[in-house]
Parts: C-alpha cells; sequence; structure tokens
C-alpha cells in the first residue's frame, strides 16, 4: 500500500532512540523528510546519519529539550512548516501516590501535556491554511487503564487525551487530523528502567521481572519500536483521513478493556 505521503515534511520529538524513533524511520521509509528532536546530540546525530543514508529522505537533528519553552522555539524555528507531527518526550518516573508535590506534577504536566500542546497550537494553524495535516501523539496505555505506580503519567496525559478529544473534532473539517498512540510495554530504554523498578521494589532478577511482564501480556512479548512506527505511519497516511480523535492502544492486547 502506498501511504500517499512521499515529500511531506515532519517533525518527530524525542526521536534518537526508541518509540519516536520508530516512527522517524516508519515514516522515512514512506519517503518523508524529517526533523528530528533530543536532548542528547551525539545519538540524534547517529540516527540522523542512519536515517539519511538508509531511506535517502533530508533529516535535520535539532538538539534541544522539548519539554522547555526555548527547547520547543529552538525546534520550531528550525522546523518551518510541517505536514506531520508526532508529540513524544521521555515519561515521568514511578513511584507512589504520596511521593510526588506541586513541582513534580507541573515537570509531569510540562513534559506530557502543555508540550504537545504548544506544539499542536503552534503547527496545526498551518496545516489548517494548507487544508492537510496529521497529528499524532505518543502518550501510554494508562490513559485507558491507569497504572499505580505511575500516577504522575495516568495524571498529566488524560489531560492531553482531553485536550485532543475536543480539539482534533474543532479541526477535522480542514483536513487535519490529531490522534493518540498508547503504547503498552515495548522493548526500550523505558522498558529497561520499569523493569528495573519492578526488580528492586519485588527483590527479584531484572530477567525475571522482564519474564513476568512478558506473561501479562496476550502476545506473550514486548512491543517493537518497528511495529510501533509502522502503525503511526500508517495514521499519517493519506489513507487514515477518516480516523479522527481516537486513542489507539498498541499493546500486544495487555490492556483487558471491550473497548
Ligand atoms: P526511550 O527509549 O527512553 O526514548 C526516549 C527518546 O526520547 C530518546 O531519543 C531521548 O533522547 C528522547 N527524549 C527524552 N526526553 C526528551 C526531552 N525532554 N526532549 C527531547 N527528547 C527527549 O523512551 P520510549 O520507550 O521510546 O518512550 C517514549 C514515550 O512513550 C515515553 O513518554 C514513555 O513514557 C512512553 N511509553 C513507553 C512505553 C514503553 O514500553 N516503551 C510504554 C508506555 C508509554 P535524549 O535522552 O537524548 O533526550
Amino acid at each position: 500500500m502506498d501511504f500517499g505521503i512521499k515529500g511531506k515534511k515532519a517533525l518527530v520529538c524525542a526521536s534518537s532512540k526508541g518509540l519516536g524513533r520508530g516512527c522517524a524511520e516508519a515514516l522515512a521509509g514512506e519517503g518523508v523528510n524529517l526533523i528530528l528532536n533530543a536532548r542528547g546530540d551525539e545519538a540524534l546525530q547517529a540516527t540522523a546519519q542512519h536515517i539519511r543514508v538508509t531511506y535517502g529522505v533530508e533529516v535535520t537533528a535539532v538538539a534541544a529539550d522539548i519539554t522547555t519553552e526555548e527547547g520547543q522555539a529552538k525546534v520550531l524555528e528550525v522546523a518551518g512548516e510541517v505536514d506531520i507531527l508526532v508529540t513524544n518526550a521521555g515519561g515521568p518516573p514511578p513511584g507512589m501516590w504520596t511521593d510526588w508535590d506541586r513541582e513534580d506534577f507541573i515537570k509531569a504536566l510540562d513534559a506530557n501535556m502543555l508540550t504537545p500542546i504548544a506544539l499542536i497550537k503552534a503547527l496545526v494553524p498551518g496545516m489548517m491554511e494548507r487544508g492537510w495535516g496529521r497529528v499524532v501523539n505518543i502518550t501510554s496505555q494508562s490513559v485507558r487503564a491507569p497504572i499505580g505506580v505511575l500516577g504522575l503519567s495516568n495524571a498529566a496525559r488524560t489531560g492531553l487525551t482531553g485536550y485532543v478529544a475536543g480539539t482534533s473534532r474543532q479541526v477535522a473539517d480542514k483536513g487535519v487530523t490529531i490522534n493518540n498512540l498508547l503504547p503498552g510495554i515495548h522493548d526500550t530504554d523505558r522498558a529497561v528502567s520499569l523493569d528495573t523498578g519492578v526488580s528492586n521494589k519485588e527483590g527479584i532478577s531484572f530477567e525475571e521481572a522482564r519474564k513476568k511482564r512478558e506473561a501479562s501480556i496476550p502476545v506473550r512479548r514486548y512491543g517493537t519500536q518497528e511495529e510501533f512506527g509502522a502503525t503511526c505511519a500508517f495514521l499519517c497516511s493519506v489513507h487514515a483521513g477518516f480516523i479522527v480523535g481516537q486513542n489507539l492502544l498498541h499493546d500486544g492486547g495487555g490492556t483487558n478493556i471491550t473497548m
């Protein structure tokens, strides 16, 4: 299937590794030119070069913390107008509900709610004027089924979900779709950090912690960033124009709900 997006330009945030990188590579595979972003320049440049060489698309790398106003301004200035926006940033740390104070919540809200909203507000008006655009926000399965130890993530991402639910329906008539893609457990650095947390908390080995979490997923394995990226690229394709304001789980069936 031709996704119909060859030659378009995408900003993919937090994309030197993991799920963001998976989305960037899948879009590059469809001939989309990219603006990549991460804080660490070394891994970012290496990913950018790999994508240029492998897919033959234009790639611009902007090292910046996307969760800060300065970082957003730097990325937006380089990006200019884009057709596709994939929002992403690192997730908040796990903990107990009693652990977090106001500052922790502000930090989580900045990273996982207010940053995507700021980027949407900056880039969607141009998409509407040009009559076509795609936004995919990488959120989490935790917005459908909250995960106890991820209270900061549950709170911030659910706020973004509410914003997208209303906003997506206000821009859809201009050819712009906004959807959320909800990862379950994927084999990235984030999974390593969460497995380490389980291992420490339960006094079991890292391998046992991973096996335990794999067993909780109906497909009995973690997802890959390639699978996640392919789903993102489809949501960004010309074929996905009737998919609006959805929260698509990509979790191997791990979230035990009907809708
Ligand atoms: P990851 O493997 O840790 O990758 C994070 C990527 O984001 C790296 O390229 C990192 O580069 C970049 N990054 C992190 N914070 C950034 C910031 N403030 N500004 C710019 N770039 C930043 O994470 P992942 O597993 O792909 O997860 C992506 C998102 O999905 C996270 O929000 C995570 O909580 C969520 N999620 C993941 C899973 C999972 O199983 N993997 C499940 C549910 C939800 P630098 O460090 O150099 O900035």
